[in-house]
């Protein structure tokens, strides 16, 4: 239970009301801020604007998964209104306040280093990512789908990345009966590739590799469909690009030689939020109890 925790929740999406359904189940007390427009209330939980928190309280204050912008803004899927977060509000909070986001940037780091508080990226934990892939991978077969005129089953499925979601996306595309080629860069990923029953090939040799393919799934995070890749594509071909922004397509070109390149960011949040926010839910209230446990040991 996390009985007597006092909580932030600043903004967010429909994962984010996963999330308060456990807090508020384990007995923790909420101030919800970017949720005036929400219908439902939840007892122990209190819809406020930002500057009427009492920060000196706050235990813990929970980001959205993308955390904030580069200016401090903290989208609100449920309220008109404009919320910053900023060093000054984190000054006031006590030290071992606790600030959770998925990912972050610049300035979220740079605010949340000079408060000296700590800051949890969720996504950069194994067992998030891991979890995640299944919602991502599921958005991708719908993707795929929604966008071609042939069948999964007996298609050349090209994978680029064997990491958290490249191993998923390769495995269930297979499981589906496409025939499977997945490009890394390790030793160990083109011997993993080999006894999962695909096709391996190394990154260097990418151009070659995708001759043939109808579909290529790319979750690298760097430019890797390239203008010279992608012209080495058959036209027909439609890529899925998974990497976070900015991707790693030359989308330009992809446009200018007629191949249908689609970024296709936070997949699970669009196909499946109640799972992506029981994921996310299931982490928080572990790592929050942990929190307490240890500060409880240290006060006695
Ligand atoms: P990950 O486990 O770190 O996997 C990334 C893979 O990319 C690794 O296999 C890595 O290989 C490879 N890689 C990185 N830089 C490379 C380079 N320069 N050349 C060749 N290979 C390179 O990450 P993940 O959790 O699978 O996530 C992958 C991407 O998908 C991230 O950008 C993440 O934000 C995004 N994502 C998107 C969605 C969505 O809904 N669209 C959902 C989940 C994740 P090495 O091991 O050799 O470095």
């Amino acid at each position: 239970m996390l009985t007597g925790l006092q909580i932030a929740v600043i903004g967010g999406d429909a994962r984010q009301l996963e999330i308060i359904r456990k807090l508020t189940e384990l007995d923790a007390k909420l101030s919800l801020i970017g949720f005036e427009q929400l219908d439902h209330a939840f007892t122990g939980a209190a819809k406020e604007k930002i500057d009427e928190v009492d920060f000196s309280h706050i235990d813990h204050i929970i980001l959205p998964v993308a955390g904030t912008s580069l200016e401090g803004k903290v989208e609100t899927i449920f309220s008109n209104e404009k919320v910053y977060l900023n060093q000054e509000i984190l000054d006031q909070t006590p030290s071992h306040c606790t600030i959770y986001s998925g990912i972050s940037n610049d300035y979220l780091t740079e605010i949340t280093d000079k408060a000296n508080r700590k800051l949890v990226k969720l996504f950069e934990r194994d067992d998030v990512a891991i979890y995640n892939s299944i919602p991502t991978v599921e958005g991708t077969i719908m993707m795929a789908i929604q966008h071609t005129d042939f069948t999964i089953h007996g298609s050349e499925i090209t994978v680029l990345g064997l990491g958290r979601t490249g191993m998923s996306t390769a495995r269930t595309f297979q499981a589906l009966g496409a025939k499977v080629k997945v490009g890394a860069r390790q030793s160990a990923h083109i011997a993993r590739i080999t006894e999962m029953g695909m096709t391996p090939f190394h990154m260097d040799d990418i151009e070659k590799a995708v001759a043939n393919t109808d579909i290529c799934i790319n979750t690298i995070p760097h430019l890797v469909l390239t203008a010279s890749v992608i012209s080495k594509l058959p036209v027909h071909t439609l890529i899925i690009d998974l990497a976070s922004k900015p991707g790693g397509t030359d989308f330009r070109y992809a446009e200018k030689r007629g191949v249908k390149a689609l970024l296709a960011p936070g997949l699970p949040g669009i196909v499946a939020p109640k799972t992506a926010g029981q994921i996310l839910a299931n982490v928080l209230t572990q790592l929050i109890g942990e929190e307490l446990q240890t500060r409880k040991e240290q006060q006695s």
